[in-house]
């Protein structure tokens, strides 16, 4: 019954809620590491991209105006994850909220023995547990192209948002019934420990040596190369390059499709 309504909810938003064309061709021009996508799978994602904005708000804050190409910039890059994927994995929280520039975040949050800090940084970008994806809009512009930035904000924090899922950002997201834990738990130390070891020997990493803050923020660092430059993940790190192949049933270094049956 549940399932019959959601089916007939997600027609009537695609029927009535189209992206017209050529937002959705200037959207996609600005990210240019969409270019290897096939027009299938882009027919999908401005479907996923539909449902998306109709559940979520983006909003500025500061005074900021989030202009149409923003809104669907943003959910482009957060729909290319969950694209093969169930896109309940987020359900449950409903705000984006994109700053003019870097932010400092009220947030008080308490260390493992129980002290209260409170942050002081400038941050780019911040995915709350339950609650919005914070992002600094010159950061998700400049993150449209790898080549200059090597980042892709967007991706890294909805990374951390399907990692909450299971509860905290643990560098551990819901798996699938078939993919084995002790595998992902195994693959992903192994290659933590070893990218860990190479930035405290003061090694210069064409991965963004933030991954080795924590096996969460090396899941989300990841994440960003394995969607916006493959072949550099699949150089360095092989054996998790395969494992995100299985996770996010993408294989975006030969665009093979992993589709799940929906
Ligand atoms: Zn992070």
């Amino acid at each position: 019954m549940f399932e019959a309504i959601r089916r007939w909810r997600r027609s009537r938003i695609l029927a009535s809620a189209a992206i017209p064309e050529p937002l959705w061709r200037e959207a996609l021009e600005a990210l240019p590491f969409l270019a290897v996508y096939t027009e299938a799978e882009l027919r999908r994602l401005r479907e996923r991209v539909v449902l998306f904005l109709s559940d979520k708000s983006i909003v500025g804050a500061r005074g900021f105006e989030v202009t149409p190409l923003m809104r669907v910039m943003i959910s482009i890059q957060a729909c290319v994850l969950t694209l093969n994927l169930d896109q309940r994995l987020y359900d449950g929280w409903e705000n984006i909220i994109v700053y003019p520039d870097e932010f400092v975040t009220d947030l008080e949050y308490e260390d493992d023995v129980g002290v209260v800090h409170r942050r002081t940084e400038p941050l780019a970008g911040e995915a709350m547990p339950g609650g919005p994806v914070v992002l600094s809009w010159p950061d998700v512009e400049a993150s449209g192209d790898w080549s200059s930035s090597g980042m892709n904000l967007v991706i890294h924090e909805f990374a951390h948002k399907i990692d909450m899922r299971s509860g905290e950002a643990n560098g551990c997201p819901p798996l699938p019934a078939e993919m084995s834990a002790r595998k992902w738990q195994k693959t992903m130390a192994g290659a933590y420990e070893h990218f860990l070891a190479r930035v405290q020997d003061g090694e210069e990493t064409a991965i963004d040596p933030y991954a080795a803050d924590s096996p969460a923020e090396f899941f989300a660092v990841l994440s960003e190369v394995f969607f916006a430059e493959p072949t550099l993940l699949q150089t360095e790190y092989a054996a998790v390059y395969q494992l995100f192949t299985w996770f996010y049933r993408q294989d975006p270094a030969s665009r093979t499709e992993l589709l799940l049956e929906q």
